[in-house]
């Protein structure tokens, strides 16, 4: 039994831990993606990128909707660019996402072709998909309380239809085999998002999760925007920064399940103030299912498990506080009801105290 004391930095690496936000290649530390680079360069002195430790140096946090999204078109995507490199940083977000204690991730990407290397969108998805389940399957041979990772695909906001609906499709002739859902991503500033209403109706016909990006900034909480949002029936929702009361009354009232990311939103600068400030500290008496994520720990290099140290700092989280969050998480996953079971008996062993 995983006995728990104090709220420490040991008891949030120890705790079993539930990861349902988290961006594959915003997940790649700068380091394994520095390991890409030496291998390329290797093979090809001229290969024109910058180290990735010049261009995102180990403890530069402070990205922004300006820096962030750029830095993935113009740099990380060119980085990871072949099956082999795709395969190597895959591997490496599971393997630190286990390391971390993570019983349970559902990892999310947007299709991705590379036709410079002959890579179309469906066999980018089959070898994450490949990666996952040698994940999987390494782990039952192990122990149960263990990791188990499921697919969300994501469809960008400067998608076409066409697009949006070659994602959807993508996730549905792949549900049962390890995709479970499907997301609405990228930069909040750009986009008419109306436009994908019908591809996200396809999605929850087909009986996928849906989780949005929901009201990161001012610019994408437009009330239209939000109503239109919530008209798809979601799941769960992403960031829900900036909500307003009727708005968040609606949420609760549904029970959608929602997604906070703490370091990143206090880092870019999407909320106001510092972590204490955050609207982690509304929702957690909100009723609905509050889970702690990191969104892009490879950007914001912080671990779920110091979220979870920095919700219990700021919000004077006690273990009975951290078992109610944890119980919560597991009703909101897009996990089939054997893999719930798992994970609820994993809360059981643990002694809370
Ligand atoms: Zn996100």
């Amino acid at each position: 039994m995983t006995s728990l004391s104090v709220v420490d930095t040991e008891l949030t690496h120890a705790l079993p831990k539930i990861e349902l936000h988290a961006h594959l290649t915003g997940s790649i530390s700068r380091h394994c993606l520095h390991q890409v680079w030496q291998k390329k360069k290797s093979r090809d002195p001229d290969l024109a990128l910058e180290d990735p430790l010049v261009t995102i140096p180990p403890g530069k946090v402070d990205f922004n909707v300006k820096t962030f999204f750029p830095l993935f078109s113009s740099y990380i995507y060119h980085l990871c660019d072949d099956l082999q490199s795709i395969i190597y940083t895959t591997e490496s977000v599971l393997q630190s996402f286990r390391e971390d204690n993570v019983v349970y991730l559902e990892l999310r990407t947007t299709p991705r072709a590379i036709p410079s290397n002959s890579i179309t969108e469906a066999q980018y998805v089959d070898v994450i998909l490949h990666c996952i389940t040698v994940s999987n399957n390494i782990n039952e041979c192990t122990h149960t309380s263990t990791m188990q990772t499921n697919l969300i695909l994501s469809v960008d906001r400067r998608n076409t239809l066409e697009e949006a609906y070659k994602v959807i499709d993508l996730a549905i002739v792949r549900k049962g085999k390890g995709v479970v859902g499907v997301d609405l991503c990228g930069n909040p500033e750009k986009g008419d998002i109306a436009i994908f209403r019908p591809a996200f109706e396809r999605a929850k016909e087909a009986g996928l999760g849906i989780t949005l990006h929901f009201a990161e900034t001012r610019a994408s909480a437009t009330e239209d925007e939000l109503r239109e949002l919530l008209s798809w029936r979601p799941d769960r929702l992403g960031h829900v920064i900036h909500v307003n009361d009727d708005l968040r009354r609606e949420i609760v009232k549904r029970n959608i399940g929602v997604e906070l990311c703490l370091s990143c939103n206090v880092h870019a600068k999407l909320t106001e103030g510092s972590f204490e400030d955050h609207h982690f500290g509304w929702w957690k008496e909100s009723g609905v299912g509050v889970a702690i994520c990191t969104d892009d720990v490879g950007i914001f290099e912080s671990p779920i498990s110091n979220e979870y140290q920095l919700a219990a700092t700021h919000f004077h989280l006690s273990k009975v506080d951290l078992k109610k969050i944890c119980e919560s998480i597991v009703d909101i996953t897009f996990a089939n009801e054997r893999e719930k079971f798992r994970l609820r008996s994993i809360y059981s062993n643990v002694d809370w105290g």
